[in-house]
């Protein structure tokens, strides 16, 4: 708001406007000249109606007024100009020859604020005219005065107004802002509550996570190294086949499944004593305290298989799911939880690979396996680009002529330092870590090499002659597999019929439908089919009924036990059976003794293998034994 001011003149005394009234003519000279002579500006009437209109044209600042005049006396003037609120202000003092008390009253009363009695004394007229004239300007500056006063109270006034809007709009704008602020401030707390959720839980399940199980495993290492009787389990649980799952029905089922799998584990084994965890992807952890002995976590493993062995309707489909659980009982010998975490591992890696145990407790033997596994999986790499890789050929002899029917390719291994490795060690770390797929092509090439060499030199005149190449079921999955078989193929100028696979049961079991696809392009190429270690998985031999299969390799576990007239006899008798009404031939692995090569040809076996007729072979070795198995008539198993 803006600030009033005052533009009002200050007025001077010596431009001071006197008007004389008076009727007498004398007296009028003799005032305005005494006057004029002072510096007074001085006007003239010489009646009330002249003084009148005088006084209307131009203000004056004192009046000088007789009373007796012939038409409005001074009484009247007076009056009217009091009643004016233009003129009420202006000193008129009466000069007359009235000289009663009376008069003098009259003239008070009617607003005159001096009487000069006539005949007037100069001296006194000007002493009272200077007087009125100070009052007039004390009084005008008093009204100045006055004036700027209320105009500074007005702008005080209108400032602090200002001030009090400004104050208000101010404290208005503090609480809205407040107010937004606090808002903000919830929406970041519940943002960082999300947040802290999301570090500590599975978005999926709404378990805790493995951060949150880092942080409870922490907190029980520093309990148990105070007190050593605190042990506690985990248990870490892998559900088995998910990808299978994930990739028939999708993603989303597979969530869905997880998400139930959780819920269930939730409600039947969780209480005071186990935390669930959502460990990752298909893994769940569940944290046993204050254990007493190993059987509480065996008896949890136990638990969480009849729990999840019912099964789960998703997408209208009922799905059945396997698990395997690694077990830790976690003592003070623990520093970290990811020390725990890797027992765990191994555990379950080892119940994984265990045929009779879902579950494995992790003791000392198992991370020395670990180690060594590691170790092979090192040395196996460096073997590959060392080439410390060569083949072996196991005879494969007919039991009705004694006659050398094939080899059986195996690979071996001589390590610089530790010597010949076992494939039974080396196979099944070089499948899990895919080191199988570079080594299996190359025992595929060298001895689809060496088929040639043989061909050239004699073996195409024999019927039927076959060499075995033990095929991973790793490299059959691999897309190119049948790319690389072909290319193999045209550089060494192999003869396919020579050429047998061997693949374990275990692989049309669990990938049925890649065997499909690769067993029609092999039969496609007359490449020939076994399945080695017959009888040791769970295939039926109507299962094999599917796939172009020609022979079947009854495991030596079963030929090693024909002695001790058991089950293993009914086995392989039944095996031998079956397998020729589907019209497969049989070869028998690991024949050891003469006895157990007569019983087999007694029951209709076609062939044996093992190290009764002869161990695995170099190929020179080979050569010499075909040679000289060709040359004699060998009685091998014959009666
Ligand atoms: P397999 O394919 O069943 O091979 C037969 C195994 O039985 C060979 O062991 C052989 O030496 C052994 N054997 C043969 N006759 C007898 C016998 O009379 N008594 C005993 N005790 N054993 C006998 P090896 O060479 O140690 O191979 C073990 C396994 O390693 C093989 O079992 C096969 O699964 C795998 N393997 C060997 N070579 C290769 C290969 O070149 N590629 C692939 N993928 N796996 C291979
Ligand atoms: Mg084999
Ligand atoms: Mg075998």
């Amino acid at each position: 708001m803006e600030n009033v001011t005052l533009t009002t003149n200050k007025p001077s005394l010596s431009t001071n406007d006197i008007l004389i009234v008076d009727d007498t003519p004398e007296n009028l000279r003799l005032l305005s000249k005494t006057l004029i002579q002072e510096g007074y500006k001085v006007r003239c009437a010489i009646n009330g109606s002249m003084a009148l209109l005088t006084i209307k044209a131009k203000l004056p600042d004192l009046i000088l007024l007789d009373i007796n005049m012939p038409d409005i006396d001074g009484f009247e003037v007076c009056q009217q100009l009091k009643k004016s609120e233009l003129t009420k202000d202006i000193p008129i003092i009466f000069v007359s020859a009235l000289d009663r008390t009376f008069d003098k009253v009259k003239a008070f009363e009617a607003g005159g604020v001096d009487f000069i009695s006539k005949p007037f004394q100069l001296p006194e007229v000007l002493s009272r005219v200077n007087n009125q004239l100070n009052i007039q300007n004390l009084r005008k500056q008093l009204i100045q005065k006055n004036q700027l006063l209320h105009i500074e109270i007005y702008n005080r006034i209108a400032a602090e107004t200002e001030i009090r809007q400004l104050n208000f709009d101010l404290e208005r704008r503090v609480i809205e802002r407040t107010s937004q602020l606090e808002a903000e401030i919830n929406e970041r707390l519940q943002f960082q509550k999300k947040l802290e959720y999301l570090a500590w839980n599975n978005s999926l399940t709404g378990l805790p996570n493995r951060l949150w199980l880092v942080k409870q495993l922490k907190q029980l290492l520093v309990r148990v190294k105070q007190k050593p009787q605190n042990e506690f389990g985990v248990v870490i649980l892998d559900c088995n086949r998910f990808k299978i799952i994930n990739d028939s029905l999708g993603r989303q089922a597979g969530d869905k499944l997880l998400a139930m799998i959780s819920e269930r584990l939730r409600v039947e084994i969780t209480n005071q004593n186990t935390d669930l965890t959502h460990f990752g992807e298909d893994k769940f952890a569940i944290l046993l305290e204050n254990i007493q002995d190993q059987n509480q976590t065996i008896a949890l493993a136990q638990k969480i298989q009849q729990c999840l062995s019912r099964g789960f309707v998703v997408e209208q489909r009922e799905i059945f799911i396997t698990s395997n659980m690694g077990i830790v009982i976690c003592n003070s010998n623990y520093l970290e939880p990811e020390e725990i975490f890797r027992d765990a591992d191994l555990a379950m890696q080892k119940a994984k690979t265990s045929s009779s145990h879902y579950y494995k407790i992790f003791d000392t033997t198992i991370q020395n396996n670990a180690l060594e596994i590691l170790e092979i999986e090192t040395d196996l790499r460096i073997a590959l680009r060392r080439r410390e890789f060569s083949l072996n050929y196991q005879p494969i002899i007919c039991f009705n002529t004694g006659k050398i029917k094939g080899f059986e390719t195996l690979v071996r291994w001589k390590h610089p330092e530790k010597g010949f490795i076992s494939p039974g060690k080396f196979i099944p770390i070089a499948e899990q870590t895919n080191l199988i797929l570079p080594l299996g092509m190359w025992i595929l090439q060298e001895a689809c090499r060496q088929i040639r060499i043989w061909q050239e030199r004699a073996i195409d005149q024999e019927n039927g002659f076959t060499v075995s190449v033990n095929i991973s079921a790793k490299q059959l999955e691999q897309e190119d597999f049948i790319v690389q078989l072909d290319q193999i193929i045209a550089q060494t100028g192999v003869d396919v019929k020579h050429l047998k696979f061997e693949i374990t049961e275990s692989l049309l079991m669990n990938n049925a439908a890649i065997a499909d696809r690769v067993f029609t392009q092999l039969k496609a190429r007359k490449i020939q089919l076994a399945i080695d270690d017959f009888g040791t998985g769970y295939s039926s031999l109507s299962y094999l009924d599917r796939f172009p299969v020609n022979t079947l390799k009854i495991d030596r576990s079963f030929v090693s036990r024909l002695d001790e007239k058991n089950q293993a006899s009914t086995i392989v008798k039944a095996t031998l059976d079956l397998a020729h009404n589907l019209g497969f031939d049989v070869v028998a692995e690991g024949v050891e003794t003469k006895e157990q090569g007569e019983q087999l040809k007694d029951w209709g076996c076609e062939f044996a293998q093992g190290y009764f007729y002869a161990r695995p072979l170099d190929k020179d070795s080979a050569w010499l034994f075909w040679q000289e198995n060709l040359a004699i008539q060998p009685e091998f198993g014959l009666s």
